[in-house]
């Protein structure tokens, strides 16, 4: 496991251009940040009374790291190289939040296990071991100082509470800095996590995250977008989940056309015969969606990559 450069003493409960940096980073160096629960690890066991939580204190992020060289307006690429849960997960069920809130009679905290790809759920039947699909559910880059403090809570064009499964280990999420030097910062890890969300909690787990940054000059990508090693992908987030479903489809022609250079019949073609809109959460105050789209089939029509010129 890596050394942790910024600790979890370091933490931030709104993206807000106006704070000061916890730490300074060159680009294209490697970066481990140690990242608290989404609940400030204030739950150690089970028998702890929901109602004693102190909920100001939700989806704290590691940072602000100042990534140097970034001006405001730059897009900037933050690869994702691990993430490590570093104790137990924690999952609250409670009734209010979510989408399924309505069956919940009784609310209930469960500790889960973390272990080598395995978390383990406690359920009336018996231990369940589930496969984890570690991924950072917070995520961001400080907004410009007109759009002003964000709540961690909230997800947007600056990244956020995205709550995104692809947000994971191998890859590369691109946000555009709102000022200078970016202010970085991630938390909310699950170990694991469904699209959707629906019951407002994921396994909810510290942990490590390492990364590295860099700039491209890709002026008219729509942010936030991501890439692995299968998909390109637009991720939006909207007041209702039709907002953002048409975000999400814009953003993905825009970047078909204006980006890719394709023209609008066959982007539009592509984007009904290969792509995949998905459900990222529909818990949090905006909802956000994602198009994904598979790389081999603009690399089989000559796109060669984010950031080449191409
Ligand atoms: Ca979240
Ligand atoms: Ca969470």
């Amino acid at each position: 496991m890596p050394k942790p450069d910024v600790s979890c003493d370091h933490v931030f409960y709104a993206f807000d251009p106006s704070l000061k940096p916890a730490f300074t980073v060159a680009q294209g160096k490697q970066l481990t940040l140690e990242t608290q629960d989404c609940f400030s690890n204030q739950i150690s066991s089970a028998d702890q009374k929901i109602t004693a939580l102190d909920w100001d204190r939700i989806n704290p992020a590691t940072g602000p790291v100042y990534i140097e060289g970034v001006k405001a307006g730059d897009l900037v690429r933050i690869k994702l190289l691990g993430i490590y849960p570093t104790g137990h997960s924690t999952m609250l069920t409670l009734s209010g939040e979510g989408a399924l809130t309505e069956y919940v009679q009784e609310p209930e905290t469960i500790i889960m296990d973390n272990y080598y790809c395995q978390v383990v759920l406690p359920t009336a039947r018996g231990a369940l071991e589930l496969p984890t699909n570690l991924m950072v559910g917070v995520i961001g880059l400080a907004p410009t100082p007109e759009q002003g403090a964000i709540s961690n809570s909230m997800p947007g064009e600056h990244g956020g509470n995205l709550d995104c499964t692809l947000v994971e280990e191998g890859a590369s999420l691109y946000l555009r800095a709102g000022v200078d030097g970016g202010l970085f910062g991630c938390g909310d890890l699950h170990s694991a996590m469904g699209d959707g969300e629906v019951s407002v909690c994921g396994a909810e787990t510290p942990g490590l995250v390492t990364i590295t940054t860099d700039t491209l000059d890709e002026p008219r990508l729509p942010v936030p977008f991501l890439e692995n090693e299968d998909y390109y992908v637009s991720i939006a987030s909207a007041e209702t989940i039709d907002a953002a479903t048409k975000l999400a489809n814009d953003n993905m022609f825009a970047f078909l056309t204006d980006v890719v250079g394709l023209t609008i019949n066959d982007s539009v073609r592509l984007m009904s015969l290969v792509g995949n809109l998905r459900f990222c959460q529909i818990v949090n105050p905006l909802a956000t969606i994602r198009f994904e789209f598979p790389k081999w089939v603009l690399h089989e029509l000559g796109f060669a990559g984010l950031g080449t010129g191409a």
